[in-house]
Parts: structure tokens; C-alpha cells; sequence
């Protein structure tokens, strides 16, 4: 975990002496901030998105139970779990807390070394379901994001791009002749091939939220949002251009090979009416296209 960054922890409570206690046990493992009040709970949460929130209960504007029912109507706070660390001890009280969603409840007067292992548990469960959540979003060959991370980003990107009346842009991308290449050199360096092709892919993508993903066997897509057709052609011929020149070298070492790839780009100003599939379709058929017309090359529909 040393090489990890620090997971935060926010910690509302009203008393000094309380979150000092805390604050102590934390800090050398986590990142800690402090909300005096449940109206600064509300916004440091949604400012920093936590890991984990320690929620006092009796606090003087709010309440640590209109926190937490707060925090789990708003999107963004939603799956923050939260602990409730509280002078209230009656079950009824615990109770509560559990039926609101809080992970756990411990209670005041407590103990450093048990509010530590119950954040450490938690933060660890945590920190697994990130990484099978990661795995179960990645292709393990290129180490690209694969198809269901893709379709969940082009739909919240597609959802942005009508709101914002911003283009949105699609590189559909498939290796030339693959059969060929594998059945001549081998499946492991066609399995080298693509894995050469992610690295091009994720060198010619330079902001956040341009994504590349593999698609399927040997496609992969390239999202572009906020990017006219102008922009994406000049993206898919340094693409292009850069998997003709590469050089890729053979399992065994002795030989060099090249490959091409054929791109079918789309660019669109999506309106309420239009539809992903759609969009996705009309670049598979610009790529059908580049295919059709003698591969390593682009297709944008435009004469
Ligand atoms: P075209 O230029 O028309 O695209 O011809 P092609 O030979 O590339 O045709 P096609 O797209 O149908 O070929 C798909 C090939 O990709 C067949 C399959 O064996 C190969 N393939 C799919 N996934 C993998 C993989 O993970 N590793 C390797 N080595 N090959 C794969
Ligand atoms: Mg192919
Ligand atoms: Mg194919």
C-alpha cells in the first residue's frame, strides 16, 4: 500500500477533542478532513468525494441522521460508505443508523485500536471492489479498456455532448488482414500485434475523456468527444501513419513485420432523435468501406 495514494477519510464531528482523537489514530495511514458541522459535511463530501465518511450523530445544525439520508439522495455521495461514530448508544439508535445505510456503528467512548480495524476493514473491502471493478472493465491482453467500459462511457459522454451541443467524434478501428498475419507468423506475435496497436492508440489520445478501447477481437474503438470531424481525421491519420511505420519485432526475435489498419471515422452533433447504435453503425459501415476500397485507410463517408 506504500506506493499507493492515501485513502481520505472525512470526519464531521462538532467536538474538537473527538476529531483530535480520531485524527490521531488516522492520519499516519489516511488522508483526513474535517467538517465541524453537517452543512460542511454536505459540501466537503461532494467537493472531495471521500473514501469513507466517520459521521457524528449530535451535532447542532444537523443531525448525523439528515447527513447520511443527504448524502445518499445526491448522486455523487451516494456510495460513500459511511461509519457512525456516536454518543448515542441505544439499539434503537443503531438501528437506525444501519436502516439508513451507514456500513457501521461505533460507539462513544471508543476505543483507538477498534475504530481502526473497522476503517481498516472497510477501506480494504474498498479497495478490493475497485480492483475487480477495474479487472472486470479492462481487456487483460492490451490492457485497454474493453467493450463494457466503453459503452458506459459513450453513453454518459453521448448523454453530455446533446446537453452541450458539442460534436462527438468515433474512430472504428480493425487490423488488416489479421488472418493472415496470424496464420503466418503465429497467434502469440498476433497477440503481439494488438498489443503494439493498443500502445499507438493510447499515444495518439491526449485528453481525459477521449477513451480506447478493444472492442472485440481485433477492433477497437476510439471515443472523441468534443472533437469535429476535422479533428478526428487528423487523429486517424496519425494513427494510420504510425501503425504503417511500426516495426514490430517477431516472438523469436530475428524478423521485423508491419501491419496496417483500415479506420471508419464519424463525427455527429447528436440531437435528442439520434441514437448510439445508430452512430456506431454508420461508422462499421465507413470502415466497411475502407475495406472495400483497399484498407489502410480512412473512411468518413465525406466525398
Ligand atoms: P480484414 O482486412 O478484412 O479485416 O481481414 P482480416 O483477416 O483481419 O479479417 P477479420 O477481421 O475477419 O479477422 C479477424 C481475425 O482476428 C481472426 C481471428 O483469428 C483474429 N483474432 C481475434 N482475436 C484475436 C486475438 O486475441 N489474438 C490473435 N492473435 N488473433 C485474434
Ligand atoms: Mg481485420
Ligand atoms: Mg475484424
Amino acid at each position: 500500500m506504500e506506493d499507493e495514494v492515501k485513502q481520505t477519510i472525512l470526519i464531521v464531528d462538532d467536538e474538537r477533542t473527538n476529531f483530535l482523537a480520531l485524527n490521531k489514530i488516522l492520519s499516519p495511514d489516511y488522508a483526513i478532513s474535517l467538517a465541524k458541522s453537517g452543512t460542511l459535511a454536505l459540501e466537503l463530501a461532494q467537493e472531495i468525494k471521500p473514501d469513507l465518511i466517520l459521521l457524528d450523530i449530535m451535532m447542532p445544525d444537523m443531525n448525523g441522521f439528515e447527513v447520511l439520508a443527504k448524502l445518499k439522495n445526491t448522486e455523487i455521495t451516494a456510495h460513500i460508505p459511511v461509519i457512525f461514530v456516536s454518543g448515542l448508544e441505544s439499539e434503537q439508535d443503531e438501528e437506525k443508523g444501519f436502516l439508513l445505510g451507514a456500513v457501521d456503528y461505533i460507539k462513544k467512548p471508543f476505543r483507538g485500536t477498534i475504530v481502526k480495524a473497522r476503517v481498516n476493514t472497510h477501506l480494504q473491502i474498498l479497495r478490493q471492489m475497485r480492483i475487480i471493478e477495474n479487472h472486470s472493465l479492462t481487456d487483460p491482453l492490451t490492457g485497454l479498456p474493453n467493450r463494457r467500459r466503453f459503452d458506459a462511457h459513450i453513453r454518459s459522454e453521448w448523454r453530455r455532448s446533446i446537453r452541450d451541443k458539442t460534436p462527438i467524434s468515433f474512430l472504428m478501428m480493425d487490423i488488416d488482414n489479421f488472418k493472415i498475419y496470424n496464420d503466418t507468423y503465429g497467434h502469440p506475435q498476433g497477440d503481439k500485434l494488438l498489443q503494439a496497436a493498443a500502445q499507438i492508440f493510447m499515444s495518439a489520445i491526449q485528453r481525459p475523456d477521449d477513451l480506447a478501447a478493444r472492442l472485440g477481437g481485433e477492433e477497437f474503438g476510439l471515443l472523441l468527444p468534443d472533437t469535429d470531424l476535422e479533428g478526428a481525421l487528423l487523429i486517424a491519420e496519425k494513427i494510420r501513419v504510425a501503425m504503417e511505420e511500426n516495426r514490430i519485432p517477431t516472438v523469436n526475435g530475428n524478423r521485423v513485420t508491419t501491419a496496417t489498419l483500415s479506420i471508419g471515422a464519424v463525427s455527429m452533433l447528436p440531437g435528442v432523435k439520434d441514437t448510439i447504435p445508430e452512430f456506431l453503425t454508420l461508422a462499421d459501415n465507413n470502415l466497411y468501406t475502407a475495406k472495400r476500397t483497399g484498407r489502410n485507410r480512412i473512411c468518413s463517408g465525406e466525398k
